[in-house]
């Protein structure tokens, strides 16, 4: 039977103050916790303390990163300021609303490569695209990046339109079900057999409690990024719970 993964993405949710709250309370319900596969993001700043306060076995990412590695970059956080496990790539509200292009993500990833962590590459179309049928020739350019000199370890693709992101409209399954098959067929073309078995699909978007259960029916889903429900402890340790494994 598969383990899911689930990636909390806290975005800019939580202080460092509700950061440590939220791992005190992670702390203290262990068992429950421990042998899940579970990565928590939390706001660059607050990436310290979470360490520091986890007393459970979960990994820790980042949400994002800088294109360099190192020097004058004010205010940018480099892939290897901290030792960390994960780091998104591309997620919609950096391509939005930070304008990021496919070649800033395509760098972002490079730099994420130099280093020990494994990336989560997020993809998915807006609500214009969709209704333009343009979603394949979306999908196809955001995994353009993948070029050969690109191809990561253990790679992460996280399908997330869009339209379903912060907005409760979560796709039905077959859609769901569509979209990464289509994304794994594509896959196929860029990567072999045994390389293809070390990538991840992972499906984001409007996640929470009341749809997890039906959401876990599609196969190929290997894990969630869930954004605003896994910063709120109640509701990601409901999410939690619902998970066999
Ligand atoms: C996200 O931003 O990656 C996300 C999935 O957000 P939400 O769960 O809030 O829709």
């Amino acid at each position: 039977m598969r383990k899911i993964t689930i990636a909390a993405n806290w975005k800019m949710y939580l202080d460092e103050r509700g950061s440590i709250d939220f791992i005190d309370k992670l702390n203290a319900d262990k068992d429950l916790f421990s042998n899940k596969n579970i990565i928590l993001f939390p706001s660059h700043a607050c990436i310290r303390s979470v360490k520091d306060h986890l007393d459970v076995n979960v990994k820790i990412g980042m949400q994002d990163c800088d294109i360099h590695n190192k020097g004058a970059y004010t205010g940018s956080t480099s892939i290897n300021s901290i030792d960390i496990d994960s780091c998104i790539v591309g997620h919609s509200e950096r391509r939005i609303v930070y304008k990021e292009s496919n070649d800033v993500i395509s760098e972002k990833l490079r730099a994420v490569l130099s280093s020990d962590v494994d990336p989560i590459l997020c993809i998915g179309e807006t609500l214009e695209e969709k209704n333009e049928n343009l979603t394949e020739n979306v999908i196809d350019s955001q995994l353009s990046i993948l070029t050969n000199d690109l191809k990561a370890r253990n790679l992460t693709i996280a399908y997330e339109p869009v339209w379903a992101i912060g907005s409760g409209n979560v796709p039905s399954n077959e859609y769901i079900n569509e979209m990464l098959s289509y994304i794994k067929n594509r896959l196929k073309s860029l990567y072999s057999g045994t390389d293809l078995d070390n990538i991840k699909l992972f499906y984001g978007g409007s996640v929470d409690v009341s749809n997890v259960d039906e959401l876990l029916n599609v196969e190929l889903i290997d894990g969630f990024l869930i954004g605003s429900a896994s910063a709120n402890f109640e509701k990601f340790k409901d999410i939690v719970k619902q998970l066999k494994l």
